[in-house]
């Protein structure tokens, strides 16, 4: 019996689906293996059987593990149910649950303690094993590897997603002062791996809020967002960082607190205040860190002082971050700065909602599954003609960067501040 499943909130909670099948398209996996059980609907009936007991942990936690471990919580089944069904916390409630009854194996908690303790909450570690993955790339070791097949499959579907790295990194300890009129002072949140393996990113959206008259302060002390840890039931850790953030971003007077990838963006809006809903000293401050909370084209569609007016020659396209779309319903304003930069011709996806397969570590961990959905995604890509393909959140970013790769494109992947700045630098500004 999952006893955590056994209660009226998430009884009701699962009991909202009505079976009409309206979220079965919008769902990648069950696009993939068109089967009941690897789709929404399935998957929901599959949990309350969990919550009535007629699945229950151990052998039967098997037909759990592979149609739920199947799915890539990318929630666009959420967007598209027309009954409401909040299907991200009925799947995060029910992965919990199944974590609680699993023992894993030495090797994995040998792993997860140093990605999640050790490495994503220090920065510093990370750039270091970028710039040695810099070597790699750089002396050719990668070709080598790549065209021998040489990795064995985990370790291989990690090197698969590696982007090409600069490890060209900003010193965080002062801010970076406001160009031209000066309009105010907001945080920026570095991240872990963005920061580390696509800084370039992180590069063009300090230079962009400078350009627009922001001076950009980065508070000591933050670190990692928690989303992984979150996500792979390490709640208490996940605290933990949330509390740091929390001490270092409202440590100043800071008109908004900017990220600028989906994810992390989804966490520290959205989850923070649930997280610590229960912590007598930080969940007053919790709401109000949230309430502060921004994406940099949430905030840049509001405070574009300066128009980018250099030209940009390209035809673009815009990949949707899964949590940046549908959970943290920013759709528009990435589409809108894109539209009013000079010689962009922009052209929308088919289905610009649907996942790319990156999905936390699913690319990793599920490589088969996630390149088959990435394979659909390319399609639609490619249906475009596009030469430059934008999104806003670092797992799309690399996933999208193998996908290029898979699909023989030549189309650069890019940020959407990076193709702003693109345009400012087109200006001739500084
Ligand atoms: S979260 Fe995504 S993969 Fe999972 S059931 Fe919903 S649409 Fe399908
Ligand atoms: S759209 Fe909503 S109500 Fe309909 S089957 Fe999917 S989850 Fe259930």
């Amino acid at each position: 019996m999952f006893e955590e499943l056994d209660n009226p909130a998430f009884k009701i909670l699962a009991s909202q689906c009505i079976h009409c099948g309206m979220c079965l398209q919008a769902c990648p996996t069950y696009l993939v293996f068109n089967t009941e059980m690897d789709g929404p609907r399935g998957r929901i009936l599959l949990m309350r059987a969990a919550a009535e007991g007629r699945v229950t942990p151990g052998e039967s936690n098997d037909i759990l593990a592979e149609h739920l471990g199947r799915c890539l919580a990318c929630r666009a089944c959420e967007s598209a149910c027309p009954s409401g069904v909040r299907y991200g916390t009925l799947i995060e409630t029910v992965r919990v649950a199944m974590e609680t009854h699993r023992s894993p194996g030495a090797l994995e908690r040998f792993v997860r303690w140093l990605a999640f303790r050790q490495m994503m909450p220090h920065v510093g570690r990370l750039k270091l094993v970028a710039c040695l993955m810099w070597l790699y790339e750089a002396i050719g070791l990668q070709r080598l590897f790549r065209a021998l097949k040489a990795l064995p499959a985990t370790l291989g579907a990690m090197e698969a997603i590696l982007p090409p790295i600069t490890p060209r990194y900003r010193d965080y300890r002062k801010p970076a002062p406001a160009i031209g009129e000066r309009r105010g002072d907001v945080a920026f949140f570095i991240g872990c791996i963005q920061e580390a393996f696509l800084s370039q990113a992180n590069e063009a959206t300090v230079r962009v809020l400078q350009r627009n008259g922001y001076t950009v302060h980065f508070p000591a002390g933050q670190t990692c967002c928690g989303a992984a840890q979150l996500h792979m039931d390490e709640q208490e850790l996940a605290r933990e960082l949330a509390r740091k953030n929390i001490d270092a971003f409202l440590a100043g007077d800071y008109a908004a607190i900017i990220n600028n990838a989906g994810g992390c963006g989804a966490t520290l809006k959205h989850e923070y205040a649930d997280l610590l809903k229960d912590d007598p000293v930080y969940a007053e401050r919790a709401k109000q860190f949230c309430a502060r909370v921004q994406d940099i084209s949430e905030f840049l569609i509001d405070h574009l002082h300066v128009p980018p007016q250099g030209e940009v020659r390209a035809r673009a396209t815009y990949s949707d971050s899964c949590h940046l779309r549908h959970v943290q319903k920013v759709i528009r304003p990435p589409r809108e700065l894109l539209q009013r930069i000079p010689g962009l011709q922009f052209v929308e996806l088919g289905q610009p909602d649907r996942c790319c397969g990156s999905a936390g570590v699913y690319n990793i961990v599920q490589s088969n599954t996630a390149n088959a959905v990435l394979d659909i995604k390319m399609a639609d890509i490619a249906a475009t003609g596009a030469d430059l393909i934008v999104t806003s959140n670092t797992g799309c970013h690399m996933q999208l960067i193998v996908g290029a790769r898979r699909a023989g494109l030549k189309a650069q992947v890019k940020h959407v501040v990076e193709v702003l700045e693109m345009s400012y630098r087109a200006m001739g500004e500084q």
